[in-house]
Parts: C-alpha cells; sequence; structure tokens
C-alpha cells in the first residue's frame, strides 16, 4: 500500500466509525474469512462494522466466527441499502469491480463513503480511494493479515477467532496449498495463524469434510456422464444443465470445487465448468501453467479472476454455449498444444 494511503486510512480509522465491508457475489471462503476477520478487528477498535454480501454464503462456511451476523441483500436489500447510505468508510474485500457485487453495486457506486479496495485479482478498478493489491498473493485473507498486523499495527488485536478466519481464507484460495502458494509469505503467515492457538485440520474437516450426500453424487455424476476431454487441444470440460443440477439438490456453492477435477487429468492444461442458471450460463475457467485464463475469460466471456482461475457468464443456450467454446478453442489451439518449456 502506498505510504500516503496508509497515513489516509490510518486517520480515517482513528475515531469510531460506521464502516461497512463488502465481498462479492458467490461469497467463497476467502471472501468470508477475509470480511469476518476484518470485522473482528474493526470491533475491537470501536467502530460499527457490518458484512453485507450481495447473495449468501454456502453452507460449509456456516460455522465460522459471527458468521450469523452477515447481511445478504438477497434477504435484507433494504437494510444493505441503509448501511451503505450512512456508512463513513466501505472496504470492498477480494473483488476488483463492482460489477461483481450484484444487486449492491448501485447504492456502492452511488456512496460517498470513502471506498477501500483489499483484493488481489488482476486489474484493480480505479474508482477505489484506495488500493491495496497485490496480484500474486494467495488470498485476500493473506493480504487482511498483513493490513491488520502490519498496516494498522494492530497485532495486540489479533486473536484465535481472527486466526481462524483467515486460515479459512488461504486455505480455500489455495485448493490446501496446493496453487497461488509459491510465496514463503503465504507460509510466514500461516505460521503466524498457528500462534493464536487454531487447529488447522480441524478446520480443513470443518470446511472440507462437510458435503451433502447429493452433492457428493453430483461429483461422481460430473465426472462419469459430464466430463468432455479433448486431447487435441489438451483441454476438457463439464457442463451441467439446469436438470441435473435439481437432480442432485442443487445448493449454492455444491458445484465449488468440481471444475478442478478436469485439470487433475494428465496433459490437460486447460478447463472450464458450464453450469445453467436462471438467466445464463455461468462458466469456471482453470489452467495449468501459462495459458492465461482470467485473459481468456475477459475477451470472450465478459468475465475475469487470475491467470490460472477465472470465471465468466454466457448468455445463449448451453449448447452454442458450448459450440462457441470449442471454436475459440481452435483459435486457441497453438497456445495450448506448445510445450511447456
Ligand atoms: P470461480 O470459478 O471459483 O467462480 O472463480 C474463479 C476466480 O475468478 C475467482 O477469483 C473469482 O473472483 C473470479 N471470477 C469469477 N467470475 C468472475 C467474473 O464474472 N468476473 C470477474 N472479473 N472475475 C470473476
Ligand atoms: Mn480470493
Amino acid at each position: 500500500m502506498k505510504q500516503e494511503d496508509i497515513l489516509l486510512i490510518k486517520k480515517e480509522l482513528s475515531s469510531p466509525k460506521r464502516i461497512v465491508i463488502v465481498a462479492h457475489y458467490n461469497p467463497d471462503g476467502d471472501a468470508i474469512g477475509a470480511s469476518l476477520a476484518l470485522m473482528l478487528f474493526l470491533q475491537q477498535k470501536g467502530h460499527t462494522a457490518n458484512i453485507l454480501i450481495p447473495n449468501s454464503y454456502p453452507d460449509f462456511l456456516a460455522w465460522m466466527p459471527f458468521s450469523q451476523m452477515i447481511i445478504s441483500a438477497t434477504e435484507n436489500l433494504q437494510l444493505c441499502k441503509e448501511k451503505i447510505q450512512t456508512a463513513d468508510v466501505i472496504f470492498c474485500l477480494d473483488f476488483n469491480t463492482f460489477n461483481r457485487v450484484g444487486i449492491l453495486q448501485p447504492p456502492l457506486e452511488e456512496s460517498k463513503a470513502t471506498k477501500v479496495l483489499i483484493d488481489h485479482h488482476i486489474d484493480p478498478d480505479s474508482s477505489f480511494d484506495i488500493i491495496y493489491s497485490i496480484t500474486g498473493t494467495s488470498s485476500t485473507s493473506e493480504l487482511m493479515y498483513d493490513f491488520i498486523v502490519n498496516i494498522m499495527e494492530g497485532k495486540e488485536y489479533m486473536n484465535k477467532q481472527i486466526a481462524e478466519c483467515l486460515y479459512v481464507g488461504i486455505i480455500t484460495d489455495t485448493g490446501s496449498l496446493s496453487y497461488s502458494c509459491n510465496n514463503v509469505s503465504t507460509y510466514r503467515v500461516l505460521a503466524s495463524l498457528f500462534d493464536y492457538g487454531i487447529d488447522g485440520e480441524d478446520i480443513h474437516r470443518r470446511v472440507y469434510d462437510n458435503y451433502s450426500e447429493s452433492r457428493v453424487r453430483l461429483l461422481g455424476y460430473s465426472l462419469k456422464e459430464r466430463l468432455v476431454v479433448m486431447d487435441e487441444f489438451a483441454t476438457s470440460f463439464i457442463y451441467l444443465s439446469k436438470e441435473d443440477l435439481e437432480k442432485f439438490k442443487y445448493k449454492q456453492g455444491d458445484i465449488e470445487g468440481i471444475v478442478n477435477y478436469g485439470l487433475s487429468i494428465n496433459n490437460i492444461r486447460f478447463t472450464a465448468l458450464f453450469s445453467e442458471r436462471d438467466d445464463r450460463i455461468r462458466i469456471s475457467f482453470r489452467s495449468k501453467g501459462d495459458f492465461n485464463v482470467n485473459d481468456f475469460a475477459r475477451k470472450h466471456f465478459n468475465g475475469g479472476g487470475h491467470k490460472n482461475a477465472s470465471g465468466g457468464n454466457s448468455y445463449t443456450a448451453m449448447d452454442e454455449t458450448i459450440a462457441y467454446f470449442k471454436v475459440l478453442l481452435n483459435q486457441y489451439k497453438t497456445a495450448l498444444i506448445t510445450p511447456w518449456v
């Protein structure tokens, strides 16, 4: 963070303020973990802090400390609007543009509050007043540790609950330390979190051994019936129709992680998961190595994210979306199959 911004945020937070923390649509472990950690820190400092999310978080995060305090716009839009209108400071966590906050976008853009971005996605929008964005970092939660302990000099406010929240953010955004985790700083932060008495194994069980039977069977079905492997493009994809999702009693968060299986096949470097929603096809992209799925999602599917993990949307039917995807694979064939150096 720039020195002038550090001074600005410290000054802003030097007296009790009304603070809103906003995370992105379909909030994940990192968005929720970083938000709860920041809320718990700010409340100890005497601020009023509320977390607002555009739509609810997945069930496997419901055990997280104080998660019941989070306000979802799908349940209480009016309250969210009031909180935004009366806020002095708004922290925007784990997203880089206002179009990632769905129904909360108009009130946020209208707000005159000081807007602080803490995030690790490529190319943050310049419309935030203060930007703390490091693209190469594992997670927003890793940055949040730095924000609380170093930038705000708040080590004395760190505790087990904040450490648990940050731990969830880091392990979920790195696929349990399997990607975006080649910086030693990530491990230094994790090691520090253990100083506060967290139980990493127990957190892992609460996050990952917590699926419904239908979710596990949806995974089996996806791999057996809906996985397409195109060796000629070093690409695979999975597609799930609305009927498929209904058959397996789909709940938000159920398809999280399924996309990664497409990439676990040897020689596959690019994978996508298409899932049909009421108004669109939601797409997740993942890659290994140099194939940049942030660029791919931005250019062709109105989305974005990171170099090796991104998402986007298509507003045509599933078969047309997949046909278009295959046309694109032909265009990108050289980049996809050129041997790695
Ligand atoms: P996921 O596939 O897990 O939903 O998303 C992968 C990554 O891409 C996440 O970091 C997420 O924030 C980002 N992402 C997903 N969808 C979009 C989108 O529509 N626009 C942008 N800019 N980023 C996205
Ligand atoms: Mn993140």
